[in-house]
């Protein structure tokens, strides 16, 4: 990585930073790809993701930048090669791609696909709630990424709002797999307790018995909810209380936001506590709420990003 200033068009001067990656070609010569780093698109618990365009290609990338001082523990190594093994093996398009993954003296790089509308998070702060039809709209393609992942023996394990990106064209995308897990066999239960606390199952929360794929179908019910009543169904000042509730399945609908018949069902259906009890993705996919999926948008436009989608 290195540092330089340049003369920005009003003529101040600006600081840009360039990091290099050294690629060994096939006849064993070095080349190096440079790219400019840019705006800074915000922080997770190791990475601070920033623009990077590509300086041969002017392509530009979101680029997690991981500093090696945090993964001092081999812990914190291992989790990172477990995110990279996984999402670099991934191709569907409401996934958020992975590029390239490449490290210096300072820190480690992963460029992914850039998703410049940020995420559901932002979405729903802004707007507060959205209508069936939206959530709908995303529901389906959060089906889809799950029907590949699970597919491919992959559980996500930390669904949430804020890994649900949106790209330029407003499509959805599921991003950070850095709890992600990869099944060896169809019948393996889990038993790390991981995932985020409004959104994890109850199963992982009782570890004896094991989780498998059924999680992201509960934390699918949560994001169902929380698109459409605006906070999360299980949502309290403090952790222990939230796993209390989780536990007792005790959430409610409240009576200020009107919600069909349908919605209530499915989020009914798929927040029952017995994973074994709970819809698979292919059921939900023929549950009232989604049937006749022709009638849904593909893709939203832009607009609803800051406003409803207009009645016509
Ligand atoms: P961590 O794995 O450390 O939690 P995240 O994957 O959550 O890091 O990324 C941190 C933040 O960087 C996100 O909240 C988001 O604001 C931004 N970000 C991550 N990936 C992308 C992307 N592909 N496109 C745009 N912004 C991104």
């Amino acid at each position: 990585m290195s540092k330089g200033t340049s003369h920005g068009k009003d003529g101040k001067e600006e600081e840009y930073v360039i990091v290099e990656e050294k690629v060994v070609k096939y006849n064993g010569e070095i080349a190096v790809k440079r790219y400019q780093r840019g705006r800074f698109l915000g922080k997770g618990g190791f990475a601070r993701c920033y623009e990077f365009q590509n300086l041969d290609t002017k392509k530009i990338s979101a680029a997690k930048v991981i500093a090696k001082s945090s993964l001092t523990k081999s812990r914190a190594k291992q989790k990172l090669m477990s995110e990279i093994k996984i999402h670099r093996s991934l191709h569907h398009n409401n996934i958020v791609g992975f590029e390239h993954f490449f490290e210096d003296s300072e820190n480690v790089y992963i460029t992914l696909e850039l998703c410049s509308n940020q995420t559901l998070n932002e979405l729903i702060r802004r707007r507060k709630r959205l209508h069936e039809l939206e959530t709908k709209c995303y529901i389906v393609q959060i089906i889809s990424a799950l029907r590949y992942l699970h597919s491919h023996r992959i559980i996500h394990r930390d669904l949430k709002l804020g890994n649900l990106f949106l790209s330029a064209k407003m499509e959805l995308k599921i991003g950070d797999f850095g709890l992600a897990t990869k099944l060896e066999f169809d019948g393996e239960r889990k038993r790390t307790i991981c995932g985020t606390p409004n959104y994890i199952a109850p199963e992982i929360l009782e570890a004896k018995q094991g989780h498998s794929y059924e999680v992201d179908i509960w934390s699918l019910g949560v994001i169902l909810y929380t698109m459409l009543i605006g906070k999360p169904p299980f949502e309290t000042a403090d952790v222990k209380t939230t796993y209390r509730r989780i536990r007792m399945n005790a959430y409610t609908f409240p009576d200020h936001v009107h919600i069909s018949e349908s919605a209530k069902d499915m989020i009914s259906k798929i927040l029952t506590n017995d994973p074994a009890k709970r819809p698979t993705l292919d059921e939900l996919l023929m549950h009232d709420f989604l049937y006749n999926e022709g009638s849904i948008p593909r893709l939203l436009p832009a607009s609803t990003l800051a406003c409803p989608p207009s009645a016509t």
